[in-house]
């Protein structure tokens, strides 16, 4: 595929750039709706009027529309939290038919925002989109309002320029993606599927085509209480004994391990950071004057691809950090009769895609057309790319710059960057899709 650009693709792209204030418009229109990501128990915010304002977009270029609320998680899914329910949160999938005879296109984003904290460090109004010196600012407008914008307006220049794509555009709009990707694990096993498709995560227009997974034990220490300022006799006599002295050894095993990992070849990947076990919350004792009688130590691990199980799961890393622990802790017969106990929340899977996957090196190609020369690269934290993959789309990462200020305050986006993406979104689309007409 040549980098040159067709007359007809010349003319999306003049398109596009006509809608630079469109774009910042509808860029500013998500970002005044609050879809901060939920802590567990918190009431929906303005999820229901972003997909609803997304799903009036997409409808008006005759997409058929399909806005549902997923059922509630229930208990005991290894892969999401327990009890999550989607009530006001829903999730969107908009399908424009080709004219057939072409391959579909998924473009994916999350519309779940991390929160504002510390909100008065802001330059301005986090939730008023603001444009100063060729970047907005605002929350999400990287991660990842921007990008999902980009994909509408470049929809809608395709449909102005009179564009008929062969292939199916499958756009999917999800939440819960900064806490658990419960979001995108739903419109999977709602069906969402296409040939091969893109989340416009701000990547700097490079291709993330791996990233690593997510599990996290809570290992509880039991200690013994007793008063801290009598002497103590020994535990086998009834003495008290100390869970956060008694957490020590495990702290050590944590370290020995990830020291084990860095050094491993089969944590080695040309793309992404070894596996890393990282101590996140500790908390023990009840009182000044009481020996604590429980310590609790939860870590965040970060798993290779290589690292996922047939079964699709992380089970093969729980299994040895738990053997790699209680190692650590043998020693101690306090141990014997006082077992560690490991709890593990959501297994959140990693997945890749090959690096040179047909509609990556196209997407880099058209990227490169406008000087925006990307490359292969990873994520090493976690995409809803992951779950699409593994739910039999091929996706990856592929958007605007930006990422350095995601989470942060002042989070911003260059504007000519933002454009640029949108161009390239609308031309991948007609060299993936291919053209009707
Ligand atoms: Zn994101």
């Amino acid at each position: 595929m040549s980098a040159e650009r067709t007359v007809l693709e010349d003319q999306v792209v003049a398109e596009v750039r006509e809608r630079r204030d469109e774009l910042c418009d509808l860029v500013a229109q998500l970002v005044a709706l609050d879809t901060t990501a939920r802590q567990p128990d918190d009431p929906p915010r303005g999820e229901v009027a972003l997909q609803g304002l997304l799903a009036d977009r997409l409808a008006a270029l005759g997409a058929a529309v399909d806005l549902w609320e997923p059922e509630p998680t229930g208990k005991g899914n290894r892969f999401v939290p327990d009890d999550l329910d989607f009530a006001g949160r829903p999730q969107l999938v908009a399908t424009l038919a080709g004219a057939g005879g072409g391959r579909s296109l998924l473009l994916n984003g999350h519309i779940d925002a991390v929160d504002v904290e510390p909100r008065d460090k802001w330059s301005s109004d986090p939730f008023a989109a603001t444009e100063r010196e060729g970047r907005l600012y605002g929350r999400g407008v990287n991660d990842m309002k921007g990008g999902i914008a980009a994909l509408v307006v470049a929809l809608e220049a395709l449909r102005a320029v009179g564009v008929a794509l062969r292939g199916n555009v499958v756009f999917c709009t999800v939440t819960d993606e900064e806490s658990s990707g419960a979001g995108g694990r739903a419109a999977v096993a709602h069906g969402v599927r296409a040939d091969a498709g893109l989340c416009a995560e701000a990547t700097d227009f490079d291709a993330w085509v791996a990233c690593r997974g997510t599990v996290t034990p809570t290992i509880s220490v039991e200690g013994r209480a007793g008063h801290a300022e009598m002497p103590q006799p020994h535990w086998s006599d009834g003495g008290a004994v100390n869970a956060i002295e008694k957490i020590v050894p495990v702290l050590e095993g944590v370290r020995g391990l990830r020291e084990d990992w860095r050094r491993r070849a089969d944590h080695r990947h040309p793309l992404l950071a070894p596996g890393d076990i990282v101590p996140v919350l500790i908390g023990g004792g009840t009182w000044i004057v009481t020996y604590p009688h429980s310590c609790a130590l939860t870590c965040d691990i970060t798993y290779l691809p290589g690292h996922v199980d047939a079964e699709g799961t992380g089970r093969r890393v729980e299994a040895e950090v738990e053997s790699r622990l209680r190692a650590a802790v043998a020693a101690d017969p306090w141990f014997a009769e006082h077992p560690l106990r490991i709890e593990w929340s959501d297994d959140v899977v990693p997945a890749e895609i090959p690096g040179d996957h047909p509609l990556v090196s196209l997407a880099l190609d058209v990227a490169g057309s406008f000087g925006r020369a990307g490359r292969v690269a990873g994520l090493d934290s976690w995409h809803d790319a992951a779950s699409f993959t593994r739910g039999g789309t091929p996706c990856f990462s592929f958007g605007p710059d930006g990422i350095g200020s995601a989470h942060a305050v002042d989070e911003c986006v260059t504007v000519d960057a933002l454009v640029d993406f949108c161009a390239a979104a609308a031309v991948t689309a007609m060299r993936w899709c291919a053209v009707a007409s």
